[in-house]
């Protein structure tokens, strides 16, 4: 089994999603290389070919804010019974130079077509500093960020971020944020931010931050870095049993075990 291909377009989906159940995906992203702001060992889509915060370099490889309306409208259109509509996809949905009118845009399209259905977004949290990001994030309805170290050492081994992205100020965004989901992808092997002190530090940047709930789990799928493995449910268990007791934070596992 290989890592997965790039999208294809900009909607996908409806996808049966553990997290979101059935959600119809918008795609930001080039479809021609995978461009992110992250560069993570176990990204399914495999390693990013732009690792880069510099849009207007890559700028004509976008979606058009136009094609994105066209497309969201039509999906919406044909497909009525949803639990979520969610900007994700093979990259970062806030790198996109136009996210913030396309998050108006789409806000509108889906208050024509299917009004009670939220949206929602999956982002790996590097451009909570940036204002037009904050002012989008403000129009979506359920926000899930990542965060997947508590030391920097980790997580530039684990998320390989693009040149001058620094946790501290990942951590320093997310206290800014309100009303957020946590997302931690767990791992071990050549890799592992399972040991104490990853696990300590993680837990207290979740004290710290405090999201509304944190939502862990490990990979089931082929990953590009090699020795990447899985960890266990009962692992995930215990590091949610004790964040909930040294936080008070709810953590949720899931896991196909
Ligand atoms: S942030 Fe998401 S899309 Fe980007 S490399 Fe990491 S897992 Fe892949």
């Amino acid at each position: 089994m290989n890592v997965l291909p790039l999208k294809p377009g900009i909607i996908y989906g409806p996808v049966n999603s553990r997290r979101l159940g059935r959600s119809l995906g918008i795609n930001l992203s080039p479809v021609k290389h995978k461009l992110c702001s992250f560069n993570c060992i176990y990204c399914h889509f495999g390693w990013t070919e732009r690792v880069t915060t510099d849009v207007f370099e890559h700028i004509n490889d976008f979606p058009t804010k136009e094609d994105v309306f066209l497309e969201v409208r039509r999906a919406l259109k044909g497909i009525p019974n949803l639990d979520y509509i969610t900007f994700s996809g093979d990259g970062e949905p806030t790198i996109h130079p136009e996210f913030e009118q396309i998050v108006e845009g789409v806000k509108i399209i889906r208050d024509e077509i299917l009004q009670s259905t939220p949206l929602a977004i999956l982002s790996n949290s590097s451009f909570l500093n940036n204002v037009s990001v904050k002012r989008a994030l403000s129009n979506v309805d359920v926000k899930i960020f990542k965060l997947d170290a508590g030391n920097e050492e980790t997580f530039q081994k684990i998320n390989k971020p693009a040149k001058g992205i620094f946790l501290k100020d990942i951590i320093e965004s997310l206290k800014n944020e309100k009303d957020f989901i946590i997302q931690t992808v767990f791992v071990k092997g050549s890799v592992d931010n399972t040991k104490e002190n990853n696990i300590s530090e993680w837990i207290k940047a979740i004290g710290e931050i405090s999201p509304i709930r944190a939502q862990i789990y490990s990979t089931d799928r082929p990953v590009p870095e090699v020795g990447i493995k899985k960890v266990s449910r009962k692992k995930l268990e215990e590091i949610a049993l004790r964040t909930e007791e040294e936080t008070g934070i709810q953590v949720k596992v899931f896991s196909l075990e």
